[in-house]
């Protein structure tokens, strides 16, 4: 049977993690308990632990990320140990207690489903991480609502209850109805930026 390569995580020990000798005994007790685990090697300041990645189950893995996570180890390292037999149930933030502690740099957000105003079309929109906030690419009040510039408007319940949604294309056939466009909208930045917007095609991702 073809067997794959173990995967090595790395403990700093320079900082000593245990509290007492019985604790650090407690520690390699546990390490050694878990399946996947299949040896530990101190190296001066380092410890390596090799995970045999066949054996990275649910229930595996939560004995891993518990050990990592009540001695403070950085538990964010054990993203490596993601693949596809496990993905389902790592990636699940109802079912991965520790999903917020390993993907706290990087949480995941899920698009939101919307419909459009103008064909019905139920469609995604994306959430944007670096700017913490779902994309307003397809809000039409963005595009048409100079008050829409102040991020209050945003933050706004009641100013927000005005805003619609429109999808790729009602927002494509727009744009190429010149006159309608001109009209609609005034502010000239917007303009620039939903022309780009279209011929960049970001448009289409
Ligand atoms: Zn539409």
């Amino acid at each position: 049977m073809k067997s794959t390569k173990p995967i090595k995580l790395t403990i700093n020990t320079s900082n000593q993690w245990y509290n007492s000798k019985l604790d650090e005994d407690a520690f390699f007790w546990w390490l050694g308990k878990i399946p996947c685990v299949i040896e530990c090697k101190g190296e001066s300041e380092r410890l390596h632990i090799f995970v045999n990645q066949d054996k990275t189950d649910k229930q595996n893995l939560s004995e891993l990320m518990a050990l990592f996570y009540r001695w403070q180890i950085n538990i964010e390292q054990l993203k490596v140990l993601l693949n596809k037999n496990n993905e389902n149930w790592f990636t699940n933030r109802e079912q991965n207690i520790f999903y917020n502690e390993i993907f706290k740099n990087k949480l995941i957000v899920e698009p939101k489903q919307v419909n459009c105003f103008q064909c019905s079309k139920t469609f995604l929109i994306k959430y944007v991480t670096p700017k913490k906030s779902y994309s307003k690419k397809n809000n039409w009040e963005y595009w048409v609502n100079p008050e829409a510039n102040n991020p209050n408007f945003w933050k706004d319940k009641e100013a927000r209850k005005k805003d619609r949604y429109i999808c790729n294309e009602d927002l494509l056939k727009f744009y190429y109805d010149k006159e309608i466009f001109w009209k609609t909208i005034s502010d000239l930045k917007k303009r620039t930026r939903l022309r780009v917007y279209i011929n960049e095609r970001r448009y289409f991702t």
